[in-house]
């Protein structure tokens, strides 16, 4: 499709279960949002001698030039995610034409909802729209420029979440063989999905998540096992009283918990997902210390009005709540949860009904006369 504009679309992701397991290759269960980035690129008339990257948002008022050598360091702030896609591809071999890139995005930013893979997995989808790497080469694409550009040490969860989801579908993932199995995960009048934004993030974000990281490297190295996948389920008691021994419970019990989730979300036994995903929230508050007091604030609402289960979604440190709930539990929280939140002091969290939607697309862009984007996954 060389000269013509590529349309690329990758969305945003909702972590059902599964927290801080990906990088400690376990399992996690996200669905993709029905809310997404979409990346329009452009790429310069072949002859034009100018293998720069223009990068727009409509969400940052600032454009990004990202030269052909682009290294770690060069790009900060919105466009070091734009400029790490071009520098992975760049590193694993792939030949990218200069142009523009214009994005446009529907994904709440910093709300735990991974606009940044929504964002890079789109990039690369149209940066390779004519090579047409396998998806995961592009979440490894994108997990290198997040991990090695950005400088966010986070896992494949989001990028493969992205790349993958589908309509109506969750998607059990196992981070050691990086096998994605799709689940259905149907919606209706019994069963609803909320995702509620907190609208609070927390600043240092990034050293609480590498400190994570780093206990639980600790933890597997303290066992004798390369990763915490490979202890079984029961390891942590042999580990001294302490943090560390709390972060490899977690682990070791969040990756059970999935399992469990699975299971009850393909018997659509929405009760049994519900007590995991409490048990869940209540590990990541004891154990892995992520959570915050107004996240935990809004877990315990959500649950006083009825919900199967509620869990902090994402990294940690603010961020989203995700909720399963019968419908008239559903539209308690709707109604009543952000004043009960902001009467306990807190900033007013969204609440929005979601339920999962498709995964990333990379086609031709509309012209003028056509309205439809041409789409292959
Ligand atoms: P999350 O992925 O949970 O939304 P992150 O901190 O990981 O939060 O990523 C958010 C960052 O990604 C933003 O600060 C911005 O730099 C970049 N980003 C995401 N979406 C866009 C967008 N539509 N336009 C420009 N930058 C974006
Ligand atoms: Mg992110």
């Amino acid at each position: 499709m060389t000269g013509t504009a590529i349309r690329a679309y990758a969305p945003g992701r909702v972590n059902l279960i599964g927290e801080h397991t990906d990088y400690n290759l376990g399992f996690a269960l996200p669905i993709a949002l029905p809310m997404g980035t979409t990346v329009d690129y452009r790429p310069a008339d072949p002859g034009v001698d100018d293998d720069r990257l223009v990068a727009t948002s409509t969400a940052e008022p600032d454009t990004c030039v990202i030269d052909r050598d682009t290294r770690p360091g060069d790009v900060g702030g919105w466009g070091a995610y734009v400029a790490g896609c071009a520098w992975a591809l760049r590193e694993a071999g792939h030949r990218i034409r200069g142009g523009t890139l214009h994005v446009d995005s529907t994904v709440p930013v910093g709300a735990g909802l991974s606009s940044s893979a929504a964002l890079e997995c789109a990039v690369l989808l149209a940066l390779t729209a004519d090579a047409r790497p396998d998806r995961h080469e592009i979440a490894r694409l994108a997990r290198r420029a997040e991990n090695d550009y950005v400088g966010a040490p986070t896992g494949l969860l989001d990028q493969l979440s992205s790349l993958y989801g589908d309509v109506d579908t969750a998607l059990l993932i196992d981070f050691r063989s990086l096998a994605v199995a799709p689940i259905p995960c149907e919606l209706d009048h019994q069963v609803r999905l909320l995702v509620i934004d907190s609208r609070s993030a927390h600043q240092h974000v990034a050293g609480e998540y590498a400190e994570r990281k780093a206990s639980c490297e600790r933890a597997a190295a303290e066992l004798g096992v390369d990763s915490l996948r490979e202890a079984s389920s029961d390891a942590w008691e042999s580990l001294p009283q302490g943090p560390i021994r709390s972060r490899a419970r977690h682990i070791l019990t969040e990756n059970a918990r999935v399992l469990d989730a699975a299971g009850a979300l393909r018997d659509r036994d929405f009760t049994a997902l519900g007590v995991a995903m409490d048990a869940s929230h209540r590990s990541m508050r004891d154990d892995f210390e992520i959570s915050t007091p107004q996240i935990d604030r809004i877990v315990d609402a959500a649950k006083d009005l009825g919900a199967l289960g509620a869990r902090m979604t994402g990294g940690g440190f603010g961020g989203s709540v995700v909720v399963f709930a019968d419908a008239a539990s559903a539209s308690a929280i709707t109604d009543r949860l952000p004043d009960t939140i902001v009467d306990a002091g807190f900033t007013r969290p969204q609440v929005r009904e979601i339920r999962p939607g498709r995964g990333a697309t990379v086609g031709s862009a509309p012209t003028v006369d056509s309205g439809d984007v041409e789409q292959h996954n």
